[in-house]
């Protein structure tokens, strides 16, 4: 836990989030700015900063957030007309954004998870 954390704070239900997974080890909630239909976070509830900080021994936790991402996807109890697969149409983006040339804003490590419309390079729906 880092006390000055937006993110261990959500992790901690000190901040509210629309949390969509939760487990021992990872949370996933809805970002607050969406940038597609659908727009959800994963997160390690131990804080890290981002994906330099990480080391072998994490290898476990990073795969989790990375299939519990495709699982809230597929799976996840999502808006009907926000569907990461609708009318045949499927796909979506996983991003980590790393430092700032990567655009990282807060430095706990999440993951993107972006979707629900065809996406432009610009992580935009067209
Ligand atoms: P970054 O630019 O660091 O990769 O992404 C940070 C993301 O966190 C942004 O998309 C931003 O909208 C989201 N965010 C920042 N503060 C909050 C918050 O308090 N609650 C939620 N749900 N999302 C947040
Ligand atoms: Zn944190």
């Amino acid at each position: 836990m880092n006390n000055n954390c937006i993110f261990c704070k959500i992790a901690k239900k000190e901040i509210l989030s629309e949390t969509v997974y939760e487990d021992d080890s990872i949370i996933a909630f809805k970002d607050i700015h969406p940038l597609a239909p659908i727009h959800i976070l994963i997160i390690p509830k131990k804080h890290i900063g981002s994906v330099d900080d990480l080391n072998d021994d994490d290898v476990e936790l990073v795969g989790h957030m990375i299939i519990s991402a495709k699982k809230i996807a597929h799976f996840g109890n999502l808006e009907s007309d926000a569907k990461i697969t609708r009318e045949g149409e499927n796909g979506y983006k996983l991003l980590f954004r790393v430092g700032r040339w990567g655009g990282q804003e807060v430095g706990h490590i999440h993951l993107h998870l972006i979707g629900g419309a065809m996406l432009s390079e610009e992580i935009r729906p067209i």
